[in-house]
């Protein structure tokens, strides 16, 4: 049975770099959910935002001499233009320095407190005292104790060894280079301990509804227990701890981005002017949460224990829509490779609706996939300029040369009407699974279902020898046309308006065929997608870092 409201929560992506395209295959699903269930006629709220605070932005912000707060709003400020671009129609597209968020979290903390599922502990930890500051791992240099060479303190870059302080030899402060000292240090640490059995139940209630890696990540971990876990962090940039003694800290991001979802949730609901606390704890609500392969465990362990560390009525990640990794032309993409394309890029070089088509049609839903320019290109020539666009213009264009752009009356065949339901009914129970990639090449097939009908029946020769059955079957690719955009909506946004504005047709809340008015009369056609030529396109254009461009001007 189908539930009738729908929470949406998009990955928050960290304001650190520009996005590149395995963030928005990531996140391009949920929009699609999200455009789906409003039409649908769902109460819907889709949220996100930008994930500011945590030592890399500290880092970065330290290293260029600016505030991290400069470095958190420009990444910010372009997430949330590149989302705009891309018509994700977040019903709140936030981030985490925002004051109503700050609140929350304070207000989240004393509940957990509150279910007695917080304690503090003491423990030595390396200190500076030339800088008068404890330094985490990534501020130490030292020794390896494996090959010898200099080391950070969680990584050996020359052996690869993973590291932690403790067994770093002759350990040393980035900044001074002064040795550093071990020093008392008491942190608030979360009992996830106490929750792993809640979580556990959690995950065999709902893995069926889950991708095969989602499911085989959560029970790795789940296998071993899960540990407590600190939720202060030695930090001056973050969310202020609301318990005595821990002015000087800061509280860790995995807790308090997570709790994101809750703030932005509550604020969305409140501009609609509905009450969001009985919104997510209704039985009659669905959650789906749309991330990265190396968010999961994120989605389907810390989120859902904090959930009931909070309070345990709230409703839990229920359908997690995970996806795996895009490679580039079969490589692994990676900034120093020089092959990472950006999602600015990508904007300023394609039609928005061709980068949504793209990243769903090849979504990396089960396995890695690979992202090439070839590929796009070939995709967009034959599916939107010789699938799709070129059914509309065909049509279209034709009636406005012949007939002055009127549309003949509605006279359906039996066969094409079934057709248009059996599209809407398929398509429509592959999103709700979250099948976004099947639920694209379904679609597909309907295109090519309507191109077959047109070319075996013939209507530019009709036109000359049997008006009258030109007119109906005119009037089957008109009702194939507008019902097209309409099903095509959650893809391609900004083409399916673009059809419904010229041929008039109502907006409706139910996912199901849509009729067209026969007394619009239509003007201009406008070529529905371009051809593209592989060749005369730069990747490269676009992808450079723009918080260095915008500091060196
Ligand atoms: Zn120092
Ligand atoms: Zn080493």
């Amino acid at each position: 049975m189908k539930k009738k409201n729908v929470f949406i929560g998009g990955a928050w992506p960290y304001a650190n770099n520009s996005m590149h395209v395995g963030h928005l295959a990531a996140l391009l699903p949920g929009d699609i959910l999200a455009r789906y269930f409003r039409k649908n006629g769902n109460k819907t709220l889709y949220v996100s935002g930008s994930d500011c605070h945590g030592t890399p932005i500290t880092l970065r912000a330290e290293k260029l001499g600016v505030d991290p707060k400069e470095i958190a709003t420009h990444y910010h400020e372009e997430f949330s233009k590149n989302f705009k671009d891309l018509w994700f129609s977040y019903d709140m597209y936030t981030n985490t320095m925002q004051q109503f968020h700050k609140d929350n979290v304070k207000k989240k903390l004393l509940n957990i407190d509150k279910n007695n599922l917080l304690y503090s502990k003491t423990e030595l930890e390396d200190f500076c005292p030339c800088c008068n500051k404890y330094v985490s791992d990534r501020e130490i240099v030292g020794i390896c104790p494996i090959c010898g060479n200099t080391a950070d303190g969680d990584q050996c870059d020359k052996c690869l060894t993973a590291l932690t302080p403790d067994i770093l030899k002759d350990k040393k402060c980035k900044v001074c280079k002064s040795n550093t000292v071990l020093k008392e240090n008491t942190h608030l640490y979360l009992k996830l301990s106490e929750l792993t059995d809640k979580v556990k139940s959690y995950y065999e209630k709902y893995k069926d509804n889950w991708r095969q890696t989602a499911v085989n990540e959560t029970a790795k971990y789940l296998k071993e227990g899960l540990r407590d876990r600190a939720i202060t962090r030695q930090l001056n940039w973050g969310i202020d701890i609301p318990f005595d003694g821990f002015d000087d800290k800061k509280v860790y991001v995995w807790i308090e981005a997570v709790i994101g979802y809750l703030s932005a949730g509550a604020e969305a609901a409140k501009n609609q002017g509905f009450d969001f606390e009985e919104f997510i704890r209704s039985n009659d609500t669905v959650s789906y949460y749309a991330h990265g392969k190396d968010n999961i465990v994120f989605h389907t362990v810390i989120l859902p224990a904090l959930l009931c560390a909070i309070d345990e009525t709230i409703s839990k990640p229920e359908m997690i829509v995970s996806c795996e990794y895009i490679n580039m032309n079969e490589e692994k993409m990676s900034k120093s490779k020089g092959n990472l394309v950006t999602v600015n890029s990508l904007i300023q070089n394609f039609d928005s609706d061709s980068i949504r088509y793209y990243f769903i049609f090849n979504n990396p839903e089960r396995k890695d996939s690979s992202f090439s320019l070839d590929e796009f290109v070939a995709l967009h020539n034959k599916h939107l300029v010789g699938g799709y666009g070129n059914f509309i213009n065909r049509n279209l264009a034709f009636l406005s040369k012949k007939f002055e752009g009127k549309l003949p009356e509605l006279n359906l065949d039996k066969e094409v009407k079934e057709e248009v339901a059996k599209a809407y009914q398929e398509v429509g129970d592959l999103i709700d699974k979250g099948e976004l990639r099947s639920a694209a090449t379904r679609l597909y097939d309907f295109i090519q279902f309507a191109n077959k009908y047109y070319d075996q029946s013939t209507p530019w020769v009709l036109a000359k020898t049997n008006i009258e059955e030109f007119n109906k079957v005119t009037s089957n690719c008109i009702y194939m046309i507008v019902n097209m955009a309409n099903l095509y909506e959650p893809i391609l946004p900004k083409h399916a308006l673009m059809v419904k504005k010229m041929l008039g047709v109502q907006e409706n809340t139910n996912w199901a065929p849509v009729s067209y008015d026969s007394n619009v009369v239509f003007e201009n056609v406008p070529i529905m997608f371009e051809r593209l030529d592989a060749t005369a396109i730069d990747l490269s254009k676009g992808s450079e870092d723009t918080l260095m461009l915008k500091n060196n001007k």
